[in-house]
């Protein structure tokens, strides 16, 4: 828990006791005397600076009243995609309704989280859309290049209903807000001409700027002097996908070893993970993600997964070296 969260928490309680001091000693109950709008500002502070769902649930239990106006708008709004943060093993119909909740409240942390969830994990990919267009719509990136994605692959559709002009432009408005992925996927566009006029040397700068820029961002999370390094809001979103999908690989072992056609992966009927471990979406239809173009046998969602994967790990296991 970082300070600022641990604080926030603080101050609740400490709003609570005294609200106890005061019952025990009979004195006037300042804490009770207090309008609903000062202690909503307050948890809805505490909300804000959560670093876990168990943040909120220690905030939310600390009385009745913090419970009752924990479930204003105000604070639903305010959550953090920290305070979000489910991990698969907890999902429940509970967690749902809170993630919906907040997200009819207007948090578009929550509408992108949820979106994501509808999406690639639950199947139920029309409410995930709109879910993650509301949050583009907020101006989230993260969720402007989940649509991106999307788009590029015709994810929910067929082959046919890829747009590669609209995903271009996608990720063009997300690298603009800062989306490192969504950086690297528009250089690559620009530098083959997909979807896009070719130039090879702007798409080369580009794909160096998104270089450079992880390279900052990982510097940047490595001299925290905390030591806690927080999750982003799409690696939020990926490791839930990833668990999912392990909780369900993990379910159907026996039935997936009895089916399994062979060491390589799934037949060409079967969906695939993208070979990006820390990824987490899955195809929506056979042969949907591009595979890599010389071994494969490894598939990806994005250039940018591939990217990614090729630094981290493919680049010593693909049959042989690919510049990319
Ligand atoms: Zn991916
Ligand atoms: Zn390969």
């Amino acid at each position: 828990m970082n300070g600022t969260g641990c604080n926030s928490i603080h101050t609740a309680k400490k709003m609570h006791c005294m609200n106890q001091g005061n019952r025990n000693s009979k004195s006037a109950t300042s804490f009770d005397a207090l309008p609903d709008e000062i202690v909503v500002t307050v948890i809805a502070a505490v909300a804000a600076s959560a670093v876990a769902p168990a943040d909120l649930a220690s905030a939310f239990l600390t009385c009745k009243r913090f419970w009752t106006l924990g479930k204003s708008r105000h604070v639903r709004n305010k959550v953090s995609h920290l305070g979000l943060a489910v991990r698969a093993r907890n999902w429940s119909l509970h967690a749902d309704r809170f993630l919906q909740s907040c997200a009819e409240a207007g948090n578009i942390d929550a509408r992108y989280l949820l979106g994501m969830i509808r999406f690639y994990c639950i199947s139920d990919r029309n409410a995930g859309a709109d879910l993650l267009l509301s949050a583009a719509f907020g101006g989230l990136k993260e969720a402007i290049y989940s649509l991106a994605v999307i788009v590029f692959n015709g994810s929910g559709g067929t082959r046919e209903s890829r747009d590669i002009g609209a995903a271009v432009a996608l990720c063009a408005r997300a690298a603009s807000l800062g989306h490192v992925d969504a950086l690297r996927e528009l250089g690559f566009c620009i530098h083959d001409g997909y979807g896009v006029a070719r130039s090879v040397p702007d798409g080369r700068r580009l794909i160096v700027l998104a270089k450079a820029r992880e390279m900052a961002e990982a510097a940047t999370g490595s001299a925290s002097l905390s030591g806690f390094t927080p999750l982003k809001k799409q690696d939020v979103a990926s490791r839930f996908m990833v668990e999912w999908a392990e909780r369900r690989r993990a379910e159907n072992k026996e039935g997936a070893d009895r089916d399994a056609p062979h060491e390589g992966g799934p037949s060409d009927g079967q969906l695939r993970m993208c070979a990006n471990k820390l990824c987490g979406r899955e195809e929506t239809r056979g042969r949907e993600f591009r595979r890599c173009s010389v071994c494969a046998s490894v598939h990806y969602c994005s250039r940018a997964c591939q990217a990614r994967d090729w630094i981290q790990s493919h680049k010593a296991n693909c049959a042989q070296e690919q510049a990319l």
